[in-house]
């Protein structure tokens, strides 16, 4: 049973299952959701079970056939995979196009033809317009999956034409199911990670990776000095940033991740400073938070401010040693 490695998002599956029951599935869906909740595994599993040579149920892959391995490999000659270039800030028109023009190709395998869209959010008017025709007038059998972080974002072309399934933050059992699945199973790490994730299971897995946590400690011990220096803060980040590789979703996702964690570490210094009971703190990281919670509420919450718009800037893609090192500026401010 395949769906069983997606954890939660049961809403979307029901959802889903019931349009195939009565014969009405969609042709183009639009997945809502934060990252890393398993949105890309949750299509994964969709574009298998509508390509399985074998079904053993309604909507529900076999896992053992050919089809079925080639999805999840990706080599399947009916099913495909759109991304943004690396190089790239928007979904250019010509992979638009590209992906139009396989979508009308007939099926090699005689079934459906399904094209995942993983980065949905960076349609701009031009390439959004291309998918026009083929919204409104699918190709027999063609199938498209768009995955987005937040409907406001997308263009009303696509919008209006989608089918949208939503999917939320994953509940602490559904993330913990998630964490054991890649073998944690220290007590004490699940219950921190689970604290820590905001009901990501990316973040959390991130989060699992010993180099992070390490990282965490020294976010720690530099915003917690009682002299934080900016420029050794903003150093640590951009190290941290850069030892993801040279990839650049890699290190957007590493500098996204970096920010939330400064988030976290000023959120439990906030409710300290209310004076607000923090369970799940040890004594060095209380002690630490305590001398961030000391500059008070409203000066923590600027520093909030200020993560919130950089983790804006980073999937802007702007320049990131330039958004550490401001960033770094207003956390350092005392
Ligand atoms: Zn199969």
């Amino acid at each position: 049973m395949t769906w069983d490695r997606v954890r939660g998002h049961d809403p979307a599956r029901q959802q889903l299952l019931a349009a195939h029951r009565r014969g009405r599935l969609g042709h183009a869906y639009l997945f809502v959701g934060p990252d890393g909740v398993g949105k890309r595994r949750f299509a994964t599993e969709f574009a298998k079970a509508l390509l399985c040579e074998n079904p053993p149920a309604d909507l529900t892959a076999c896992d053992r056939c050919p089809a079925c391995a080639q999805v999840a490999a990706e080599t399947h000659p009916d099913f495909s995979v759109v991304r943004t270039p690396d190089d790239k800030l928007e979904l250019p028109v010509d992979t638009a196009r590209e992906l139009v023009a396989n979508l009308a190709l007939r099926p090699v395998r005689g079934g459906r033809k399904v094209t995942l869209v993983i980065d949905a959010d960076d349609f701009n008017e031009e390439s959004a317009n291309c998918l026009l025709k083929t919204l409104e007038e699918p190709p027999a059998g063609a199938v498209l999956i768009l995955l987005a972080t937040s409907a406001e974002r997308q263009l009303a072309t696509i919008l209006s034409r989608c089918q949208v399934v939503r999917f939320h933050p994953l509940g602490p059992a559904d993330l913990k199911l998630v964490l054991l699945d890649n073998g944690v199973t220290d007590p004490a790490t699940l219950d921190r990670l689970v604290r820590l994730s905001g009901g990501s299971a990316g973040r959390a897995l991130a989060l699992a990776d010993d180099a992070v946590w390490q990282f965490r400690q020294t976010l720690l011990t530099a915003v917690g000095s009682t002299r934080p220096d900016p420029v050794g803060l903003a150093a640590k980040v951009i190290e941290f940033v850069e030892s993801a590789g040279k990839d650049s979703p890699a290190q957007r996702a590493r500098a996204s991740l970096a920010i939330h964690l400064l988030t976290d570490l000023l959120r439990t210094a906030v409710r300290l400073s209310l004076g607000s009971e923090v369970p799940g703190l040890d004594a060095a990281e209380r002690g630490k938070l305590q001398a961030v919670a000391a500059v008070g509420p409203d000066a923590i919450a600027v520093m909030l401010e200020a993560c919130t718009e950089a983790d804006g800037y980073v999937e802007r893609r702007v320049q990131l040693a330039i958004l550490i090192e401001q960033l770094a500026d207003r956390v350092c401010r005392r």
